[in-house]
């Protein structure tokens, strides 16, 4: 009888712990199911980005369903002895675990998740749980490193198993918005392993020194990968062990650090995508504007720089990171929208939203969270422009409006009087600024 392995945000076949230890006991059924009940639904981008990869998995039959709980009916209708899985990090995910371990009338076996270091495990000399990013790290590097990964199963043998097609799943959307997307990503495990080889065979060499220019190719698009589990993050630390230790080798893994640390505050704080991790952050005087939310949704606020940067997540699914924090700067303190609308956005244009890394960021830039960009620090969206897209490359490949513009200008169209087709700043930068640190400083006054 087969093993039925219950995949989730691990769609790879190698480094695959519940995968591996089954493979090697006999046969095995690969299920996945859609939606976790008490989970977050996948956002569109994510949908899109999903099925290709239960496409391409390993070119295996996979057994689906809409729920978690398929989970035990799927196991008896192909005759399962046991259901492998590993853990996710989020404790929403866990809880839906218990209830499918519950439910099932064979015997399980749960492994560990994806993360470097098991929540939990790194933790201070008093045995308390860090706050701060540069401390995390610093004991997680001291700790014996990640184990070495898994090869995929040698001999894979698939029993056949019912279940609904990929496309009863209904994961592809009715309009071809995803034609962008496709033509900029490969999802899948081998994708992943292509991406990563490319990205360590040279742009990591000068990644401390580039990551920050969203004008080059410098950094190494494997959130979404990573973001699906069609690659794992001890396969990226270990091939990077690889290559000679310089400084860009150290910032890309204190990246990936980053990744784990949103991953243990989520451990530990599970509203962490709704409720701020500063209390105080919960009477702060937002402003309900859904016009103005719509605007810098389209990218169409009138900064250039933060217009570009929502128009390549619209058009690729993917933002770089330096922009991400430009924008979120832009919504929350230029706008005093609430970061919960720009995670629920990003959540759901992103390939690679992730309730740990999205929600962990939108705090960090809001200042809520867990040792975040303190308020007061605002972007100036024209100056973070001319720094690090200083000849305005970036804006002219996402802004085409803007592509006939002097560098002199690009940052600041308006210099110009109006540039036709392009809309002026929906609010003056200065004034705003001054609007959010007084609301700011009406907050730390309150009770
Ligand atoms: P690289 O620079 O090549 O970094 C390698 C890997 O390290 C990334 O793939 C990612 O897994 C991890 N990483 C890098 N930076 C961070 C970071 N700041 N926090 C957590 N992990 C990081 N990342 C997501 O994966 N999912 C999200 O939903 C997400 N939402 C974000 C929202 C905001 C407002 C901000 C400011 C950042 C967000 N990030 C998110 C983090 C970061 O922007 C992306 O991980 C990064 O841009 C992905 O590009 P890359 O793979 O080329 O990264």
């Amino acid at each position: 009888a087969p093993i039925l392995i219950w995949l989730r945000r691990d769609l790879r076949l190698a480094d695959h712990p519940a995968l591996a230890a089954a493979a090697a006991e006999g046969p095995v059924v690969l299920a996945f199911c859609l939606d976790e009940q008490g989970g977050r639904p996948f956002g569109g981008a994510s949908r899109w980005w999903l099925h290709q990869s239960l496409a391409q998995l390993g070119g295996v039959t996979l057994a689906l369903g809409r729920s978690e709980q398929e989970i035990p009916r799927l196991a008896l209708a192909c005759g399962a002895r046991a259901v492998y899985w590993n853990q996710s990090a989020d404790p929403v995910l866990r809880t839906v675990e218990d209830r499918v371990q519950a439910a099932l009338t064979v015997p399980c076996r749960i492994f560990p998740g994806d993360t470097l270091f098991a929540p939990g495990s790194v933790r201070s000399k008093s045995g308390g749980q860090f706050q701060v990013f540069t401390a995390f790290w610093r004991a997680a590097l001291a700790l014996p490193p990640p184990a070495r990964p898994l090869p995929a199963p040698a001999a894979l043998h698939v029993a056949p198993c019912p279940g609904l097609e990929l496309n009863a799943l209904g994961l592809m959307p009715k309009l071809e918005w995803w034609r962008s997307m496709a033509s900029a990503w490969r999802p899948g495990e081998a994708g992943a392993t292509t991406l990563l080889g490319a990205f360590l065979d040279g742009p990591v060499q000068a990644y401390h020194r580039q990551r920050d220019r969203p004008d080059h190719d410098a950094t190494s698009r494997l959130s979404p990968h990573l973001a699906f589990g069609e690659i794992s993050p001890r396969q990226i630390w270990h091939a990077a062990q690889a290559v000679p230790p310089d400084d860009g080798v150290r910032t890309f893994l204190k990246e990936l650090g980053w990744r784990e640390f949103s991953r243990h505050l989520l451990a530990n704080h599970p509203t962490l995508p709704q409720v701020p991790l500063r209390r105080e952050f919960a009477a702060f005087p937002w402003r309900d504007d859904p016009a103005a939310l719509r605007q810098w949704q389209m990218g169409r606020t009138g900064y250039p720089i933060v217009d570009a940067g929502m128009r390549q997540l619209w058009a690729t699914g993917w933002m770089h990171n330096r922009v991400r924090m430009v924008v979120a700067s832009f919504l929350i303190k230029d706008l005093l929208i609430p970061w919960q609308a720009g995670e629920e956005w990003f959540w759901d244009t992103l390939v690679d939203a992730d309730s740990a890394s999205n929600a962990a960021s939108w705090q960090w830039v809001a200042g809520s969270g867990a040792d975040a960009a303190p308020f007061f620090r605002i972007f100036n969206p024209v100056t973070q422009g001319e720094k690090f897209d200083p000849d305005g490359s970036y804006v002219r490949n996402w802004v085409p409006e803007l592509a006939h513009l002097s560098t002199a200008v690009i940052h600041q169209p308006w210099k110009l009087g109006r540039v036709p087709g392009y809309p002026p700043p929906m609010i003056d930068h200065a004034a705003a600024r001054t609007r959010a640190l007084a609301a700011f400083k009406g907050l730390r006054g309150a009770p």
